[in-house]
């Protein structure tokens, strides 16, 4: 995005790029929606894309790749092993990140498991800002702890805390006092925390658990999936970042740390991930499984053509009109909404616009997954597909009792470089309308609950027939209109 001032108009974001590959898209009536929805078990998961008009579900996979990642695609080496490709990638990836050792995965769980196998036992913690899905369910698999240190003002849903995904350095002292350092797998750090709103983490925060990591022989570990909105924030609400370039500022990052890892789902607009690693005996300890679970040690899952697309997507990630593009479009529509007194995450953050749906559908028990009501309702008044994260993304307990979550969220992703500002308008408008009728919103519960990761595959039915009141006021609001 540039920063073009607009002479006698409120200033937009101003695209660095032009479109030149379209996609057509589906916009199907109300009583088709509400079929679509109710056949998916009103889990957004599991509709057909075909049936999806603005697919904010996730910004996993689905960023738009440039000419230049394209054209990279052609040239691929193939080969099993040794292949030209991979070199590229590992040098793209040393120059960026400057750690010395690469392994490939098939995406960033992948580099959980590994990571998780070779370092998580019964009895040991893994302490981070906040957990991600697939991390947590990793770790636990392997009889790991994770706890969760992100400071509590992070946590409050409104705010204009510049850094919400900071760790708060008392909470991780006590920690480390309570199990003792020989305990502490690892501290992870998420840099634009998923689960609480893609919310960033200040450099200055950063190299202060550094300090607590080496005064304890700890080791630090970032988890970089989101790390791209995350440097655009750094540099500009963080004064220390204010005149260095992202590729200045991504080298204090990696610095910092001894392992990175990520998913190339996300970081660099392509498929895949990887593991880079500062110490080669800890690479050495990571590097047996990667055969074992993911591809030979020079493709590790991926395809080339997606390699060679990443290496080039790492180097346009170094742009700051690059990376700017996702938490410009962000603001837009938070701001937006929060004006219009809808309940949003302020302040922006990245990833995507994060719907409070504690306050949203406030008549809503917990126990009836707010977020995933709201999730089904917007989608059946809209088309759009956002993503629950909320109680529904939690595991029971062992006891099968619920784990209620801190923030009940619809997450409506933008993934980087595909919608256009009236989309975002579209989704503004048709969300606004949902907050005035948000009374006829009701809950949701279980048809078939699956034991791990059930946010993913589980059906659902609403309690009531809300549903249909809804499409009626909508029908009696909008007409034959779409
Ligand atoms: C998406 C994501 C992952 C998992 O990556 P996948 O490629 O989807 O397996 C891990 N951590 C964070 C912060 C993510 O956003």
């Amino acid at each position: 995005m540039a920063t073009v001032k607009f002479y006698g108009e409120e200033s937009v974001p101003l695209e660095m790029h032009k479109v030149r590959i379209v996609q057509k898209l589906n916009l199907l009536p109300i009583d088709q929606r509400l079929k679509a929805i109710s056949e998916a078990g009103n889990n957004t998961f599991l509709l057909q894309n075909a049936d999806v008009f603005l697919d904010m579900l996730t910004d996993s996979g689905v960023n738009a790749m440039s000419d230049q990642q394209l054209a990279a695609m052609m040239v691929a080496d193939d080969a099993y092993a040794g292949s030209a490709t991979y070199t590229r990638l590992a040098d793209k990836l040393h120059e960026i990140f400057g750690m010395d050792y690469f392994l490939p995965t098939h995406q960033g769980r992948a580099c959980e498991h590994i990571l998780a196998k070779v370092l998580v036992q019964p009895g040991t913690v893994v302490a981070m800002n906040y957990h991600f899905t697939t991390t947590k369910a990793h770790i636990t698999l392997q009889g790991g702890v994770v706890e969760e240190l992100v400071a509590d003002a992070g946590l409050e849903v409104t705010s204009d805390l510049p850094f919400k995904g900071d760790i708060d350095i008392a909470k991780l002292e006590a920690v480390i006092k309570k199990y003792g350092a020989d305990k502490i797998a690892f501290v992870r750090v998420e840099s634009g925390t998923n689960l609480i709103g893609g919310q960033p983490v200040s450099l200055k925060n950063l190299a202060d658990l550094r300090k607590v990591c080496s005064q304890h022989g700890i080791l630090y570990v970032l988890d970089a999936s989101l790390l791209a909105d995350n440097l655009y924030f750094n540099k500009i609400r963080e004064e220390s970042c204010k005149n260095l370039s992202i590729r200045e500022i991504t080298r204090k990052v990696a610095d910092l740390f001894d392992i990175i890892y990520f998913s190339a789902r996300k970081l660099g607009c392509a498929r895949g991930g990887g593991i880079c690693i500062r110490d080669k005996e800890l690479y050495f300890k990571m590097r047996g499984l990667v055969p074992l679970y993911e591809g030979f040690l020079t493709y590790g899952g991926m395809s080339v053509r997606e390699m060679e697309a990443l290496a080039v997507g790492l180097e346009e990630t170094m742009d700051e009109d690059m990376i700017s593009q996702g938490p410009q479009f962000i603001a837009c529509m938070v701001n937006d909404l929060d004006k219009r007194g809808i309940p949003v995450i302020t302040p922006p953050g990245g990833l995507g616009c994060h719907l409070d749906a504690k306050r949203f559908v406030d008549h809503i028990p917990q126990s009836q997954y707010p977020a995933g009501a709201l999730a089904s309702a917007l989608y059946i008044v809209s088309g759009i597909r956002g993503m629950e994260r909320g109680t529904l993304s939690e595991q029971r307990e062992p006891d099968g009792s619920e784990v209620f979550a801190n923030m009940e969220l619809v997450r409506l992703a933008l993934p980087r470089r595909v919608f256009t500002l009236s989309q975002v308008k579209y989704a503004v408008d048709r969300i606004a309308w949902l907050h005035e009728n948000r009374r006829l919103i009701g809950g949701l519960e279980f048809i078939d609950e699956p034991p791990i990761l059930r946010f993913f595959y589980g059906l659902l039915k609403p309690v009531s027939d809300w549903q249909e009141k809804l499409v009626a006021k909508f029908r009696a609001d909008f007409g034959d209109s779409l």
